[in-house]
């Protein structure tokens, strides 16, 4: 099931595979024609869970890092002899070769190095791994250990159409992993250069538009597409190189309930985005502003020091952002990330990237958030709220004197 193949060689079992559940208990089926969605299937916003048995066996790389302190985590010695689960697919050369073959790390997927297209991003036949190139900045591959399925025996999928209880689906989609050429450690973001942080861009919005192209050949329609970073252990992070993903849902059966209040949100502003229009608390909230982007403390943040951003230009996907806005977002990024290190806020942090859906008629200003990892309680647990210590405006005042430390 490596890859999201499911095929007659590798199916054992209904609950072997992949499942998307949505929670009867929060979930609305759409009745209006909102956002302009196909007609032929049903669909819903709320809660769901994606049951992946594979996830569990994703490999950890962090064990021994995290005894390290954070002297060593940012210096290039330590990190210049450093192998990843990663290195074998960028050297050509698996790490273990003596390892029983459950866990060979001889094949790989790779959609697109730099913006060069590679091998279909529907392809199910794995290729051998080869050394790619030193000049390449970075590639985007198929995740080896999916949360959805991506080619599937159609006998197979018969199969479990009819095998498993009806309120439970094969769940369908594409699990995206960016990574850079060579070796930057997610624990210190100055490492990386600025043109190696675009090169994950870039070659995240290739693979993410070669993906939508393909899965609309095949008639897959409707499709939320989430990109994001999880930089930590503690954040979902398996691995101690800067990696981005993305997940893109190829269900067509709508969408969960966040990303539901922010295209009504967006609805409700109609031509007065609330993005184009604010000063985000008259301008104390504003983290930092340049030509290209807006970053500021959320004045209802989700986790203390939760941070958004947006592009000034009112653009409503990750895909549609130019060579410019990305070489400033790298840029800004390492600033902030920086930042935050100096003021000592937790390293475990994800960033996120809220975009349109594909083929939904919406009004929506693209936004990320970046969130620091806190543990959190029972009573945000309860609803879709949280009670912060930190003021925003005073959370901002932090950072931007960091910032300030940073120019001197
Ligand atoms: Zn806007």
């Amino acid at each position: 099931m490596e890859f999201g193949i499911i095929t007659k060689e590798n199916f054992k079992d209904i609950y072997d595979v992949p499942i998307k559940r949505w929670d009867p208990l929060s979930t609305i089926t759409r009745t209006t024609d909102e956002f302009g969605l196909h007609k032929k299937k049903e669909r819903y916003y709320g809660h769901y869970a994606y049951l992946s048995p594979i996830r569990g066996q994703r490999p950890k790389g962090y064990e021994s890092i995290e005894k390290k302190s954070s002297i060593q985590k940012c210096s290039k010695t330590y990190w210049k002899e450093f192998k990843d689960v990663f290195t074998a697919t960028t050297e050509g050369t698996p790490l273990n070769k003596d390892a029983d073959n459950d866990r060979n790390d001889y094949y790989t997927l790779i959609i697109t190095e730099d913006e060069k297209r590679k091998q279909n991003p529907f392809s199910g036949s794995p290729s051998e791994i080869e050394k790619i190139s030193e000049k390449c900045k970075a590639l985007t591959l198929i995740n080896r250990y999916p949360a959805m399925a991506r080619v599937i025996d159609p006998e197979i999928d018969d199969y479990i159409k009819k095998n498993l209880p009806p309120h439970l689906k094969l769940a369908r989609g594409i699990n995206l992993v960016t990574i850079s050429r060579n070796f930057y450690p997610s624990s210190c973001w100055d490492l990386i250069p600025d043109d190696v942080l675009t090169g994950i861009f870039l070659s995240m919005k290739e693979a993410i538009l070669y993906c939508i192209l393909e899965a609309i050949e095949r008639d897959y329609y409707d499709i939320p597409v989430a990109p994001f970073f999880n930089i930590g252990s503690e954040v979902g992070g398996s691995q101690p190189r800067i990696h981005s993903q993305v997940y893109i849902d190829l269900n067509g059966d709508g969408h969960g309930s966040r990303l539901e209040g922010h295209l009504q949100a967006f609805k409700q502003m109609g031509d007065n985005c609330h993005l184009c229009e604010t000063t985000h608390g008259d301008t104390d909230r504003i983290i930092l502003k340049t030509k290209f982007w807006t970053f500021y403390t959320a004045g209802s943040p989700i986790r203390n020091y939760h941070m958004r951003f947006h592009p000034n230009e009112h653009i409503r996907r990750f895909s549609q952002l130019n060579i410019n806005q990305m070489k400033d977002l790298a840029k800004s990024m390492k600033l902030i990330f920086k930042a935050l290190d100096i003021i000592e806020i937790d390293e475990n942090r994800n960033i996120l990237f809220n975009c349109c859906p594909y083929g939904y008629d919406a009004n929506f200003h693209m936004f990320g958030d970046i969130i620091p990892h806190e543990v959190i309680g029972g009573a945000e647990m309860a609803d879709d709220m949280r009670v912060a210590r930190k003021l925003p405006h005073k959370a901002a005042a932090e950072i931007r004197k960091a910032l300030e430390e940073q120019n001197l």
